[in-house]
């Protein structure tokens, strides 16, 4: 059975929820094998095996992550070299889009981005994309080397299939390229200890109807632990961080419930949730254009609505 690799994203060891859904896709594909960059793979490696790795390749030297993500892609295409894949995959976030495309040119493979489903067909591996900020889904096939696609998060629901999880050591030394830009600093954001955004299964968005206040979106939003979003109006009135925004020159969400409270649905902010599975909103408009792809659309006052459904939700 053809190997397929996967790059796990962790924080220290933690696998974040989008490995988990990369190895439930390369399990469709083929035999997955996961490649941990970093310290702590015995932490990574048990977590790994219950989701179906059978292999995990480790590069755990200290210079690991001490660069920006060159590192990463040529790490990626040591394993790739001797192993060849049938695809490699990749998280659909920044980092992971730049490994994509620095692998993609190391190892002349074809590269796809933002796939939110990957099937093997007849002549490759088959990508669905979700394009031009959502508006479009294209179908690809890659049709050269091993398929190096990037998946987004939240593409499928995750399935555990415990695996052996066996370790296999990188050994390779990184080249002075992959070591041209060094991370001077890196601060986390302060928690708030509502998920992260694009991983979240829940986003509740304010916008500009929360005239600032965005105290009833938050409460609701941890009623359902879920993350709290934002349009642009209400993040260029400063009411709320930029790396909050939903939207074209925001984040891209898909989670499986996103409740737009106060958001008129203009095209820039549809282009960043509309993707979600059930779309909520609640509005004082009835005529407010997110009305036109909601599938439950409360009319009514966000001030009254959201405590009403948080009380709700504590109860239930
Ligand atoms: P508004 O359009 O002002 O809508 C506010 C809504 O709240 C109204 O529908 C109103 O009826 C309702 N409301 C008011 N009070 C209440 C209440 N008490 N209870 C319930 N409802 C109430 N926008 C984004 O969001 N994300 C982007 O990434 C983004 N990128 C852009 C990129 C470009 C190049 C451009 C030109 C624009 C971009 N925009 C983006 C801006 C976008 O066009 C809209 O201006 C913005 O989305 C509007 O935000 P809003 O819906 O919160 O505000």
């Amino acid at each position: 059975m053809a190997e397929v690799l996967v790059l796990v994203d962790h924080a220290g060891g933690k696998i974040r929820k989008a490995t988990a859904e990369l190895l439930t896709i390369a399990r469709r594909l083929g035999e997955p094998s996961a490649v941990y960059i970093g310290p702590n793979a015995e932490t990574a490696q048990v977590t790994l095996a219950k989701y179906g790795a059978h292999k995990v390749y480790v590069y755990d030297a200290p210079d690991a992550l001490e660069y920006l993500v060159a590192p990463q892609a040529e790490i990626l295409a040591s394993v790739v070299e001797k192993a060849s894949p049938l695809a490699v995959l990749i998280p659909s976030n920044s980092a992971g889009k730049e490994i994509a495309a620095r692998l993609g040119i190391r190892t002349e493979s074809g590269v796809i981005t933002d796939a939110v489903d990957v099937v093997a067909g007849a002549e490759g591996v088959e990508t669905t994309q979700s394009v031009f900020a959502g508006s479009y889904t294209v179908k690809a096939t890659v049709t050269k080397g091993s398929a190096i696609v990037a998946v987004k998060p939240n593409s499928v629901a995750i399935e555990p299939a415990p695996a052996a999880g066996a370790v296999e050591k990188i050994d390779i030394t990184l080249s002075d390229a992959a070591k041209a830009a060094k991370i001077t600093e890196s601060k986390p954001k302060e928690s708030t200890g509502r998920p992260e955004l694009t991983e979240a299964k829940i986003v509740v968005s304010g916008g500009r109807g929360t005239g600032g206040d965005f105290g009833p979106v938050e409460e609701f939003a941890d009623s359902l632990g879920a993350a709290v979003g934002a349009s642009r109006a209400a993040v260029d009135a400063g009411w709320y961080p930029h790396s909050n925004q939903v939207g074209q020159t925001g984040k891209q969400v898909s989670p499986q419930l996103y409740v737009a409270a106060g958001i008129s649905g203009a095209i820039q902010h549809r282009a960043g949730m509309q993707t979600s599975k059930t779309i909520v909103a609640i509005n004082k408009d009835e005529e407010a254009p997110i009305f036109e792809l909601v599938d439950f659309g409360v009319v009514g006052d966000l001030f009254t609505v959201l405590p009403q459904a948080t009380e709700v939700v504590k109860k239930a």
